[in-house]
This record gives structure tokens, C-alpha cells and sequence, in this order.
């Protein structure tokens, strides 16, 4: 069998001199490559001594630390299943992930072990292990007493590498699994079409229980052997801090949002940057501009999933994007190398410009959802590609809009109104700072539009004033019927707008 395991090629993405700074933290640790390597087959090594069956899961249940992110290196490199869980699950979140994934070793923080214990030995779960912020716990007293080598365990690419839950904001969180081939593809293309090069440092201020942090940000550093300033909670004033020793920057929206609230934020502070990128959730265009005002840079967008990794991104160098279209904003750019995206309707290829159902085909797609094969069946179409779930439409460049979610789809009075138009309309009304759309159940309409704005500081909005304003830009059917100003926006820990909560919480507004 060919040999593709994940770790195996990242590990020759290392510099020559391992003796190089990989990873600096910032409680102020330095790792070398040398130590990334010694330590995680240190861990291999604990994970193989102890007889798990193949293919088992590895479930990690703790705040970020570069020894978990050497824990999935491990993982990857023994061959078995990483399964990263937001720290901030709670008891009946993990007991759902444990009955469903099964893991064979859990690792959780010192601070929870009471009763991650007791809800994980009442599951059969034979391993336990704590994993602090400051290195304490078993996990890494255990490693300790391994050998520093380990060889890694030959993998075929369709082999399981690791499986993301779905954020699932409705119904039961899904199991994405990932396989090596399909982590490595997209590792690989984005080290290309990100334009990687030999003096590349980026900050790491992502977590690394999501997509983002993990596999974009994290294989594209170790692929390229370039050196992370690791943050473990993002901080604007740290990003700041260390934007004149990096190169690359990757975060989600609420990231730029913060940061250009730091006056610190200027064209001196981000003189050494090459590349900022940006997704998981949509750009606003006014924060993209006011990025390309006070910085001189351009923020690029990506557009990716759980599912499938990265699906498209904008251009980063001058010859990819000769019409200029990445400067202006309000796309997610073009399909990878590699990766097929297609944009329908039933069983139609739309046209540039028509909206549709966003659906993809490659090497980056994943195998199905754990333990769920009629859901997997229905997520894929008869001729084999896979449905995001996400409506958007291409230009005449072949650059794709999202426009939102096709659950978030309004039908009132039996038209379609698509949230992100009418967003983008309300958020250039004065005093508005975002806003989101969703459906509320209505008598007559049978959904009806209903905006949820945020007020900007110092304005005073006034819902009359806010719909008449609307009803001159957009069709009447788009326009809200009703418009509440709130405080926040209820968002998940990627910044993700929480409409299915926005839904629940408006749902007797018209009752
Ligand atoms: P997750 O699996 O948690 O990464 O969520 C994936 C979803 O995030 C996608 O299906 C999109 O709905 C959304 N998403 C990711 N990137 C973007 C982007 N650049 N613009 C708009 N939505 C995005």
C-alpha cells in the first residue's frame, strides 16, 4: 500500500534545520520542529501502548494548547481518529458525542475530569486522560516515560483521519468524516493557491476544534514549515502586537471586526503582511472595505465547510485575478484547483447570476456522516455531488456569491426572499451596525420577513422610518414586516449567526 498518511507528508513539509523555531506561545514557550516531531511520537507511542482497535476515535475535550494540537499530530501519525469537541461543551453535549463516536480515549481538562470521568467510564470508555493549559495532567506524564520515535503508521488515503461535528445549530450535530487524502489534497492546493513562501509566519488566533484553525490554518503553517505565533484565545491587542513579525493572518469575521476597533490598527502596524484571510461565516462588505482603508490590504475570502474542507477562495496573487474582482469585495472567490462546484436548481445548471443550490464534487469532499448513512445518501445527489446546503450564484468571472443558507430561506406569500439581499440592504441604512433576517411564522403569509438589527453606537433607529427607507431600495415582499433593534446578534463560538435561536426566540411575534 502506498503510504498517505497526513502526518508523514507534513512532516516533510519541515525545514531542514529542525532545530528552528516551529511554534511560540504566547505565555512565551518556543517549540523547534524537533520538539513537534520528538513530542507527538511521544504520544503515538502512549496512544499504540494502549491496544486500541483500529480505527479508533480519539476524542479531544479541552481548551486550545499546542500539546493538543500534538496530540492530532500523534493521533494521525498511529493512525488512528481525531475527534476535537468544543471545550465548552457541557454534560449532556459530550454524553451525545460519546454515545455517538464511541471514542476509545478521551482527554479532557484537569478541571473537569470528576465528570467527564464518571460520564465516560459509564460509556465503556477505557481511557481517560486530562490535558491542562500549562501542560499538567496525565496525558503528558504518561507520554513522558515514551520513546521519542515513532514510525508512522502506513495509511491509505481513504483512510479516516479525523471527524468534525457540525456546529448544528438544528437537529443532532453530524459527524463529518475526514480521510488523510481528503485533509492532504486541500492542505496541498492551499499551499499553493495561498502562495506559501519560505519566510511565511503566521498567527494562529484560531481554535483548533473547528476547520478553520485546525486544518486550514494549522497544516498550512506545518506543511510549509513555517513558524506559528500562537495565541491560545484570540486577543486583538496581541494580534496587533505580533502583526509586525507575521506574514499571515487568518480569522474568522468578528476577528477584523475587533480588531479595527484597536486605533492601533494602521498601514505601519501591517507593513510585513502578505496575506489576511478571512471566513466560516460571511464578510461584511463594510468591514472588508474599512480593512482595505485603514490597513492597505485586502482581505482575502475563502468559502469552506466541515464536509469538504476549502471549496473556493479568492486569488491572493495579482495574475490569478486579472479582472481585479478580489479588491472589490462580496465573493468568496473561485472554485480551488481540483474542486468542482456547480450551482442548481432540482436538476438544472443555472446560468451567472441565477441563485441556486451550491453543490461540490473532489478530492476534499468527505466520506459521509458517521453512523448515519441515510442521511449521507440524502446530502448527496444521484450523479455524486454533495449538497452544502448553501444557496449562491456565480458572475460572469465564475467568482461565487453565497448568499445564505438554504434552510434560511424565506417563502412569504409564496416568494422567495433570500436573507443576505435584504441584510445587505439594512446594513447600509444609517445607525445600522448588522443586522440579520430570518422567517417568522405568519397567518397570512405563511412566513413572513423579520430583521433583527443592531443599533450602532450613538444612533437611535426607528422601525417606521427603517421599513420606509427599505420599501424605496427592495420589492415590497422582501421588505420586514416587522424590525427589531437588539443588543447582540446570538452567535456560535465561529462567529456563525445563530438563526435557528433568532427563529426560536421570535417564533409567537405574529401568534
Ligand atoms: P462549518 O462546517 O462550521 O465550517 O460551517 C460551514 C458553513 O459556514 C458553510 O456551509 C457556510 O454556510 C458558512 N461559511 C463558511 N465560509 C463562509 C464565507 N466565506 N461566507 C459565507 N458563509 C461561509
Amino acid at each position: 500500500m502506498d503510504d498517505h498518511n497526513l502526518y508523514g507528508a507534513l512532516r516533510g513539509g519541515f525545514p531542514h534545520d529542525l532545530d528552528r523555531l516551529a511554534i511560540e506561545t504566547d505565555t512565551g514557550l518556543a517549540y523547534s520542529w524537533r520538539d513537534i516531531d520528538r513530542a507527538s511520537a511521544m504520544l503515538a507511542n502512549l496512544l499504540v501502548s494502549l491496544d486500541l482497535a483500529p480505527g479508533s476515535r480519539v476524542a479531544v475535550h479541552t481548551e486550545k494548547s499546542v500539546e493538543a494540537l500534538l496530540l492530532y499530530l500523534a493521533t494521525l501519525r498511529a493512525g488512528f481518529v481525531y475527534l476535537p469537541l468544543n471545550a465548552a461543551y457541557r454534560r449532556a453535549e459530550l454524553e451525545y458525542f460519546v454515545d455517538d463516536a464511541e471514542p476509545a480515549v478521551l482527554v479532557c481538562a484537569p478541571r473537569d475530569f470528576g465528570w467527564v470521568a464518571k460520564l465516560a467510564f459509564q460509556r465503556g470508555v477505557k481511557n481517560v486522560f486530562t490535558l491542562g493549559e500549562a501542560r499538567d495532567g496525565s496525558l503528558l506524564e504518561r507520554a513522558a516515560q515514551m520513546p521519542d520515535r515513532f514510525e508512522a503508521v502506513p495509511r491509505a488515503s481513504s483512510d479516516l483521519a479525523a471527524i468534525l461535528y457540525t456546529s448544528g445549530t438544528t437537529g443532532r450535530s453530524k459527524g463529518a468524516m475526514l480521510s488523510h487524502g481528503n485533509l492532504l489534497s486541500n492542505a496541498r492546493t492551499l499551499k499553493s493557491y495561498w502562495d506559501w513562501r519560505s519566510d511565511d509566519v503566521l498567527i494562529h488566533a484560531l481554535p483548533i476544534f473547528h476547520v478553520h484553525g485546525l486544518f486550514v490554518a494549522a497544516h498550512g503553517a506545518l506543511l510549509n514549515g513555517s513558524p506559528m505565533l500562537w495565541l491560545a484565545k484570540f486577543d486583538p491587542r496581541a494580534v496587533l502586537e505580533r502583526l509586525p513579525r507575521a506574514t499571515v493572518f487568518m480569522g474568522v469575521p468578528t476577528l477584523y471586526v475587533r480588531l479595527l476597533q484597536e486605533p492601533g490598527l494602521t498601514r505601519e502596524a501591517c507593513s510585513r503582511m502578505r496575506l489576511f484571510v478571512s471566513g466560516s461565516a460571511p464578510l461584511l462588505i463594510e468591514t472588508f472595505r474599512a480593512w482595505q482603508e485603514r490597513t492597505g490590504h485586502t482581505i482575502l475570502e475563502r468559502y469552506g465547510m466541515s464536509e469538504t474542507v476549502m471549496l473556493t477562495s479568492n486569488p491572493c496573487r495579482d495574475q490569478d485575478d486579472p479582472q481585479r474582482i478580489g479588491r472589490v469585495g462580496g465573493t468568496v472567490g473561485r472554485p480551488l484547483p481540483g474542486v468542482q462546484l456547480r450551482v442548481r436548481d432540482g436538476e438544472r445548471d443555472l446560468a451567472p447570476g441565477e441563485i441556486g443550490d451550491v453543490q461540490v464534487k473532489g478530492p476534499n469532499v468527505f466520506a459521509g456522516y458517521w453512523r448515519m448513512p441515510q442521511k449521507t445518501a440524502e446530502e448527496f445527489t444521484a450523479d455524486g455531488w454533495f449538497k452544502t446546503g448553501d444557496v449562491g450564484r456565480f458572475d460572469e468571472h465564475g467568482y461565487l456569491t453565497i448568499v445564505g443558507r438554504s434552510k434560511d430561506l424565506i417563502i412569504t406569500g409564496g416568494y422567495n426572499v433570500y436573507p443576505a439581499e435584504v441584510e445587505g440592504f439594512l446594513n447600509e441604512q444609517p445607525g445600522v451596525e448588522e443586522s440579520a433576517v430570518i422567517a417568522v411564522p405568519h397567518a397570512d403569509f405563511g412566513e413572513a420577513v423579520v430583521a433583527v438589527v443592531i443599533e450602532r453606537r450613538g444612533a437611535k433607529l426607528d422601525e417606521a422610518a427603517l421599513i420606509a427607507s427599505l420599501k424605496q431600495h427592495i420589492a415590497g415582499f422582501k421588505v420586514p414586516k416587522r424590525v427589531i433593534v437588539a443588543s447582540e446578534l446570538p452567535r456560535n463560538a465561529m462567529g456563525k449567526v445563530q438563526k435557528a435561536a433568532l427563529r426560536e426566540q421570535h417564533r409567537a411575534l405574529f401568534a
